[in-house]
């Protein structure tokens, strides 16, 4: 019930207003985002690859609404990756990307050619993207610009929701030689008729998903900060030989820190994804949806002002 109230609030620009102009906010983001500008991106790839972690970074927007916005963020990501590149920081660090920032809502071709010189700079500077997956109503699309943008950087990398009925049947599709696929449990507000309502069968079709790509010839990416989810993927580790350099961890920067840490001395490949930018309130309060606890460190901070 909360989750979905907080999931709500995410798509109001009222309560968007009243968080933002909060006096507290700053120190609950500050948790869960790396910082506003591609400095503060920087400095907090360098910090966790001298931790021997790997690093997806994601210049945070979404949904919009002109082309002006889109060619921005497009920009915003080809002066990132030459920013990595010059820093010595790629191949450890990629980038992810949401193609709702690149202008899908207003023409799949505009996103789909965005998207494209970020994947051209990308491989210049010697490293990948991983396209994020928004709500059901854009994974075909986004499935298909996946598609084209393979065919010439063929390291592309999707990211597939075990919360949507259909994923099992995606991973399949997406489960060969070289294929980047992210899967993750889903953080969007889905009707029953496409989505899995329970945590429990979340939870199912994600070790479902999990078997289907482990299992596969492809490179699966398994996000999540799920204890039993993470035990699972070790087993099957083991279980289908895969090492080091045949699958991967992920978690978001600010959660579990202490597990990235433990899985990458035990030796695993783990990313972090970091987000950062100033337009952080989708996303934060994706986060705080995912775990309501969190409204702790509102309450928190708000407490010490
Ligand atoms: P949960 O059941 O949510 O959490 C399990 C445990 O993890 C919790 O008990 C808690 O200990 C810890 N935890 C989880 N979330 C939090 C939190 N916010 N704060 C503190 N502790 C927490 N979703 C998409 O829809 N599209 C994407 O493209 C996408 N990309 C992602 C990329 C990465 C690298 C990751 C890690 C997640 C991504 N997600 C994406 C979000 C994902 O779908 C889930 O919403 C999120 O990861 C929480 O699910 P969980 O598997 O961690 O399990």
């Amino acid at each position: 019930m909360l989750r979905t109230v907080i999931l709500a609030a995410a798509r109001s620009s009222r309560v968007e207003r009243l968080v933002a102009t909060a006096p507290f906010t700053r120190d609950v983001v500050r948790r869960f985002v790396a910082g506003e500008g591609t400095d503060d991106a920087l400095r907090a790839t360098r910090e966790l690859v001298a931790d021997g972690l790997a690093v997806t970074l994601d210049n945070l927007g979404e949904d919009v609404v002109t082309a002006e916005q889109a060619t921005a963020t497009r920009d915003e990501y080809l002066s990132l990756l030459g920013a990595l590149h010059t820093a010595g920081l790629t191949p450890a660090a990629e980038v992810s990307v949401k193609l709702s920032a690149l202008g899908q809502m207003i023409d799949e071709k505009l996103a789909y050619d965005n998207a494209r010189a970020i994947c051209q700079a990308a491989d210049a500077a010697g490293t990948t993207v991983t396209l994020d997956m928004e709500d059901h109503t854009t994974t075909d699309s986004t499935l298909d610009i996946l598609a084209k943008l393979r065919k010439d950087h063929p390291g592309t990398g999707a990211v597939l929701q075990a919360y949507l009925r259909r994923t099992e049947s995606d991973c399949r599709e997406l489960a060969y030689a070289g294929s980047r696929v992210r899967l993750c449990k889903g953080a969007y507000r889905e009707p029953e008729s496409v989505a899995y309502q329970a945590d429990r069968d979340v939870d199912r079709s994600y070790v479902r998903c999990l078997n289907v790509l482990m299992s596969g010839d492809g490179y699966p990416m398994l996000a999540t900060h799920d204890p039993r989810l993470i035990a699972i993927g070790e087993d099957r580790a083991r279980w289908f030989d895969r090492g080091p350099d045949r699958f991967e961890f992920q978690m978001l920067y600010g959660i579990r820190p202490e597990e990235q840490a433990r899985l990458s001395a035990e030796g695993y490949t783990v990313r972090t994804y970091v987000p950062y930018g100033d337009d952080w309130y989708g996303y934060l309060m994706r986060r705080l949806a995912e775990r309501p606890a969190n409204l702790a460190f509102f309450g928190r901070a708000l407490a010490s002002k």
